[in-house]
């Protein structure tokens, strides 16, 4: 077996005794975004090099070294996405949406990096982002933060997830503090490691960002950006928690939150678990205002996140949730009408009866291996049809999950028996 091909490192299959839990997340996703009326845009996978150079920022990890980068045939540097944010403003600036217009946006799918794979960090990995743009005032930001809140409960994992939020201010607040953190970190050379001595020349406040446990006193003494911000950025800020506090959402201030990317401005968020190691971030989002321009269009508002449905899964895989089987009924044929009959008459059955799942039998055999099939489905019935029945216009019906007797009747009285056992 030694040459059989495998998936790439770090991207991995969904398989079929998975998938119910994923389509049962996705499908509470759907129903709270359409709570708040937001819509859903579909996006490409792949998009310009340049797309991402310009709005993440050449000086960031993802921009640095997790890029799946490659040039096509004709030579143009194309790349798979790393994540949402770039290519859903590309879209709205493509096609003029973002023209005195607002938008709730939210889009699904596969994103690419470059990392080492380990749990909850893989090279393709799915994101739900949800992305407004053309509105100013903190209202916005407080919705994400209450939708996602209202996403967790509704999953059944409220309890294992935290809200830490900051602000991050504005550019010119952000470049003064900047200077206040670069002369700190240089009194403190001795205690940063070789990635930090690096970041503190190209963008020092990721710094703050660190994963790195020997860091964490010369971060935690570092001066704090609140302390920098204006009233206009305090006041939103205020704002935010405000509606939180009314509502009875907790969060934590960490004024070292910064975000992987450079984009944001005033607030930054994130909803973290105790429960995935060291990769505790679930989801991750704030305002970016400045994005739009970098892009190339006019000055605009823009707030947003992107969460994590591997590590959301994850979280979610505790709880046992029950899950429908894929069958309801399975239909067994033995004899040789029955076989000819079997794919007819469960086409009829299908016509007749809204919303059943339906299996046959299609590769046949003795009665007792098809009724194991039958149990092993998950049906809650099994039908069978043999000559006899064929013959009557009958059916016989044998329950599968517990001991009823099993009856004959006619196909039109089985048609009215599956109807009042599906819900469709
Ligand atoms: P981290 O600090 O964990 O590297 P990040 O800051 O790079 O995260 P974002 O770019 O903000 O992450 O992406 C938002 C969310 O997407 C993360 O909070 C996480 O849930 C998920 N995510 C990011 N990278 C990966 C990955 N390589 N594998 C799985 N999920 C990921
Ligand atoms: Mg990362």
């Amino acid at each position: 077996m030694a040459n059989n091909i495998q998936a790439v490192r770090g991207m991995h299959d969904v398989l079929p005794d998975q998938t119910p839990l994923w389509q049962y997340a996705e499908k509470i996703i759907r129903e709270v975004l359409s709570s708040y009326g937001y819509s859903e845009i579909r996006l490409p996978i792949v998009e310009k090099t340049e797309l991402f150079k310009r709005s993440i920022g050449e000086v960031t990890d993802i921009v640095e070294k997790e890029m799946y980068t490659f040039d096509d045939r004709n030579g143009d540097s194309l790349t798979l996405r790393p994540e949402g944010t770039a290519g859903c403003l590309r879209a709205c600036l493509e096609h003029g949406l973002l023209h005195n217009q607002v938008h709730r946006l939210w889009y699904y799918g596969q994103m690419y990096r470059h990392e080492r794979p380990q749990k909850g960090r893989y090279r393709q990995f799915i994101q739900l982002g949800v992305e407004t743009y053309g509105m100013s005032a903190p209202d916005i930001d407080a919705e994400l933060i209450l939708l996602m809140d209202r996403l967790w409960k509704r999953l059944g994992i409220r309890d294992k997830v935290s809200l830490q939020l900051n602000s991050l201010g504005t550019i010119a607040e952000r470049l003064v503090y900047r200077e206040s953190l670069v002369s700190y970190f240089q009194q403190h050379l001795e205690q940063l490691d070789e990635d930090s001595l690096r970041r503190l020349k190209t963008n020092p406040l990721r710094i703050l960002d660190t994963k790195n446990p020997a860091m964490k006193d010369v971060v935690a003494n570092a001066p704090e950006l609140m302390a920098y911000l204006g009233g206009e950025s305090l006041q939103h800020f205020k704002a935010i928690t405000t509606i939180l506090d009314t509502i009875g959402i907790s969060y934590t201030i960490n004024t070292r939150l910064v975000r992987g990317l450079d984009y944001y401005s005033k607030t930054v968020f994130e909803w973290v678990t105790t429960e995935l190691g060291s990769q505790g971030t679930v989801c991750a989002g704030g305002r970016y205002d400045g994005l739009i321009e970098q892009l190339g269009g006019k000055p605009n508002h823009a707030v947003g996140f992107a969460m994590g449905m591997e590590r959301l899964l994850a979280l979610m895989e505790t709880l046992d949730l029950p899950v429908a089987p894929a069958v309801d009924a399975y239909l067994i044929c033995v004899g040789e009408h029955a076989e000819q009959q079997g794919i007819y008459f469960a086409e009829t059955l299908r016509n007749q009866v809204a919303g059943l799942k339906l299996q046959i039998d299609c590769v046949g055999g003795s009665f007792k291996s098809q009724f194991k099939k039958a149990d092993k489905s998950g049906a809650t019935v099994a039908l069978i049809l043999g000559d006899d029945e064929v013959s009557r216009g009958e059916i016989s019906i044998k329950s599968l999950r517990d001991n009823q007797a099993q009856q004959t009747v006619s196909q039109q009285a089985a048609i009215q028996f599956l109807q009042a056992q599906t819900v469709s």
